[in-house]
């Protein structure tokens, strides 16, 4: 059980941290999307280190605009306010609306899930090796706000969630060790409880290994985690968290989504920078803050 100091340390309150964790999602996918697939060098060539929303990209974005990391993160938070809780069905209908939205992106592993469904009506992929990339892991973040205080509701609706489309150990490795680390940061506790469950799922899973940094960082669900913690732990503020995770290239959009996701639970959303915080796309931001209420109600943590 995770216990919630009222102020939380340093005076950041619970909604400050959710929004933090939520808003900060959004940001890193949108300042990541633009870089998506490139190297280093290429970023280094093409924008000498990014640092802001520039938008375009093999999407060719908009400034500020987010990619499926956070749509599918704010379908299945739809989905949680709908059924006043989780419903995987309900769940499954969000994920079904938003592939028929014509995303502007949507990963191999998500698309084949959802034509699944769509066929024989199954909410649960069976097993496949080729099933740890990071699709799942993505957009558990409004689960892990659902579940503050009942972390077996957590680790349960989280596999359910997550097998929709992606039935893997190393994707419920992932998942699991890094809703328990937002919520662990969310509950306002220290940088030194995040790196014990860090260093728990390397324990259990050597492949997870991150010191030294093996410097991959595709969307296969190792090097998302690896590169996430990497820079998650050798940063100094929010910002350096997320503007070392997109230089990196790769799976730019989700790492850093995913960066921003620890780095905004820590912080609070205070510590986004202005400048990324107003070119996020507006619908995006007010639908977050919206369902930041409607999630901490649901879980019985409204201030
Ligand atoms: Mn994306
Ligand atoms: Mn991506």
């Amino acid at each position: 059980m995770i216990m919630l100091p009222a102020g939380g340390a340093g005076g950041i309150g619970l909604r400050e941290r959710v929004l933090g964790a939520y808003i900060g999602f959004a940001v890193g996918d949108a300042l990541g999307a633009p870089v998506e697939f490139l190297t280093e060098q290429e970023i280094r060539m093409l924008h000498g280190t990014l640092c802001d929303m520039v938008g375009g990209g093999w999407l060719r974005l908009r400034p500020g605009q987010v990619t499926d990391d956070t749509q599918m993160c704010l379908a299945l938070g739809d989905a949680i306010e709908q059924a006043g809780g989780w419903n995987l069905s309900v769940a499954a209908e969000h994920f079904l609306g938003w592939y028929r939205s014509k995303p502007v992106d949507i990963g191999n592993t998500c698309r084949r899930g959802i034509a699944r469904y769509l066929r024989d009506g199954s909410l649960e992929s069976p097993f496949s090796e080729g099933d740890a990339g990071n699709g799942a892991v993505m957009r558990n973040l409004p689960l892990a706000v659902l579940t503050l205080g009942d972390d077996e509701a957590f680790a349960r609706f989280t596999l359910e969630q997550c097998h929709f489309t992606h039935n893997h150990p190393l994707s419920d490795a992932a998942a699991l060790a890094l809703g328990h680390m937002t919520r662990t940061l969310l509950g306002g506790h220290s940088m030194s409880r995040a790196r014990a469950i860090a260093d728990g799922l390397v324990s259990e899973q050597r492949l997870f290994n991150f010191e030294p940094y093996p410097k991959m960082c595709t969307g296969y669900v190792v090097d998302t985690v690896q590169t996430v913690f990497h820079v998650f732990f050798n940063s100094d503020s929010f910002e350096d968290c997320l503007l070392q995770v997109v230089n990196r290239g790769g799976d730019a959009d989700t790492n850093g989504a995913l960066a921003g996701m620890l780095a905004g639970a820590r912080d609070g959303v205070g510590a986004i920078p202005r400048r990324w915080l107003m070119k996020l796309e507006r619908p995006v931001r007010d639908a977050i803050e919206r369902q930041v209420d409607v999630l901490l109600e649901l879980a019985g943590k409204s201030e």
